[in-house]
């Protein structure tokens, strides 16, 4: 039986041997005690952690597993146009299963590869039944720092990428461990799945926004909720239109109610929302053809009224959508 170490120098020690290029300003990788890094910059730091049967289903692909284990922590950099530096993994498992670690790490590092945020520590341990797994980013950033505190009245908000995917391909997977989908189920989620499995964090989108955007933030929780934190952190208020909301195209079919909730509400998206003044609209419309990646105007940022939620949204005969669940709470019954 393999232990420990052997399972850390197999798996995660890439970053371990001098042929290995680091990290700009990594010093020391996966070898010690503790890893070293150096930065002339200010340093933003996040954490998320993953747990079996909370996160993710316990047949989930490994190998994107170990993608979105980064992806949703690179995303939290990306909201803050923090540049990565590196990463720490931790990983609890309650048995050693090679064939699973092996393509977790290969997931993990092709991201970390992708961004240049090497893998310089962590710590494995056993676990008595489900798999955890915590990742820590570091990232440079410089000020103006794109916080959630400075959304301004008159303000336009965007938001990247389309939406609704992956709340669909949860629905579904859900489902499916119930009774057999139907052919037209299994194909919907053969389109919606790479959205909830395989995100890929807006690390460059972020960096581009620091110039144009006044509040930023990454709608993990769901668009609603996530915006919501932007409106009552920055004292204002949001309207919304419905028609302007960019649907993913697998979801054009479904009931307008089920693509209300799936866009609005729908969690494990890793797309930034973000307000800008008015003036830069061009701007971030020339940012997304350069990027190659959609940015949609979904409304504006208006002043707060007394008695108001934080959030309306206009549906396409300007009548207010009744706010059905905002979006995701771990420890909330309902929102
Ligand atoms: P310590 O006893 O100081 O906690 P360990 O023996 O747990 O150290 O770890 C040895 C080395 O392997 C350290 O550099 C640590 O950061 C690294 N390491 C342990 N687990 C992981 C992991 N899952 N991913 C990356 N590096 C890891
Ligand atoms: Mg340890």
């Amino acid at each position: 039986m393999r232990g420990e170490f052997d399972l850390i120098r197999q798996y995660f020690s890439r970053t371990a041997g001098e042929s290995v290029s680091l990290g700009t300003g990594v010093v020391l990788g996966v070898a010690d005690d503790c890893a070293i890094f150096s930065s002339h910059h200010q340093i933003a730091t996040s954490k998320d952690l993953l747990v079996e049967g909370q996160h993710f289903f316990s047949d989930v692909d490994p190998f994107t597993l170990g993608h979105k284990a980064l992806a949703v922590n690179l995303s939290d950099l990306a909201a803050m146009g923090a540049s990565p530096i590196a990463c720490l993994l931790g990983l609890a498992l309650p048995r050693i299963d090679e064939q699973w670690l092996s393509a977790f790490s290969k997931g993990f590092y092709q991201l970390s590869d992708k961004y240049h945020c090497p893998l310089i520590g962590g710590d494995t341990t056993k676990s008595a039944h489900d798999i955890v797994i915590s990742v820590t980013v570091f990232g440079e950033v410089s000020p103006p720092y794109l916080m959630r505190n400075k959304a301004k009245v008159g303000d336009i908000i965007w938001v990247s990428g389309a939406l609704g995917a992956a709340h669909t391909a949860l629905m579904l997977l859900f489902k499916s461990q119930e009774q057999a989908l139907s052919p037209q189920e299994s194909l919907l989620l053969v389109h919606t799945r790479q959205a909830l499995e395989c995100p890929e964090p807006r690390i460059m989108l972020g960096q581009s926004l620091k110039s144009l955007a006044n509040a930023v933030i990454d709608i993990s929780d769901g668009l609603l909720q996530d915006l919501g934190h932007i409106m009552e952190q920055s004292h204002v208020h949001a309207y919304l239109y419905e028609e302007k909301l960019p649907i993913a195209e697998a979801l054009r079919s479904l009931p307008t109610t089920e693509v209300r909730e799936a866009v609005l509400s729908g969690g494990d998206v890793y797309e930034l929302c973000f307000t800008a003044p008015a003036k830069f609209s061009e701007d971030i419309g020339i940012l997304a053809k350069h990027l190659g990646i959609p940015l949609t105007a979904i409304g504006e940022v208006v002043q707060v009224s007394k008695g108001e939620p934080t959030i309306t949204v206009f549906d396409r005969f300007h009548h207010k959508v009744k706010m059905m669940k905002k979006g995701f709470d771990h420890f909330a019954s309902s929102v």
